[in-house]
């Protein structure tokens, strides 16, 4: 793989090659887009508490075992982002810090933090919404051509793009609404 190839993290996408195919690729599809309207649910409540509106959720076989926005402002803590509160919580629940049977679906691409978060977890797959070009975390993937990342022996599966319009739609209003009371 080389620099500057075009990108080719999964996103959202539907394989036609054949029936079979198909089909497993609609149920995935409404599966994680099932999940990441449950992050988005929790983003809204990040919205209403005035914090950014990021939510995660961590799915362990098809249930949801935890579920966290970020709460930057109200703790005053940097680190508070959804994706590491989730961590937390889904391992208190499981009794267990690896989570190599979870996907953590988060509505925007994580940042480098959260990103490591997610190796230390050993957390199996990450589904995200809205891509952050801006940021160095997984969008280090579109330049070297890869829908996984390997660190330490763990491999994390990466899909982005999930209800990637309505992710990015609640974080534009959010901050429209900000920048227009100021
Ligand atoms: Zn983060």
């Amino acid at each position: 793989m080389r620099l500057g190839e075009p990108p080719k993290i999964v996103k959202d996408q539907i394989n036609l090659r054949s029936p079979d195919v198909c089909n497993a690729s609609i149920s995935m599809k409404l599966l994680h887009e099932k999940f990441m309207l449950a992050a988005l649910s929790a983003a809204r409540q990040a919205s209403a508490a005035g914090e950014v509106p990021i939510g995660a959720v961590i799915v362990c076989g098809d249930e949801i075992i935890a579920s966290a926005f970020n709460t930057c402002e109200a703790d005053h803590d940097a680190l508070a982002h959804a994706e590491l509160k989730v961590i937390r919580e889904a391992a208190r629940f499981k009794g267990n810090w690896r989570l190599n049977d979870c996907t953590l679906y988060v509505t925007l691409e994580p940042c480098p933090m959260c990103l490591g978060a997610l190796f230390q977890a050993r957390v199996g797959k990450l589904v995200f919404g809205c891509f952050a070009p801006q940021n160095v975390g997984t969008s280090a993937l579109r330049h070297i051509g890869t829908s996984s990342l390997t660190d330490n022996n763990h491999t994390l599966s990466i899909v982005g793009g999930v209800l990637e319009k309505e992710c990015s739609e609640i974080l534009k209003l959010f901050f429209k609404l900000r920048r227009d009371a100021l």
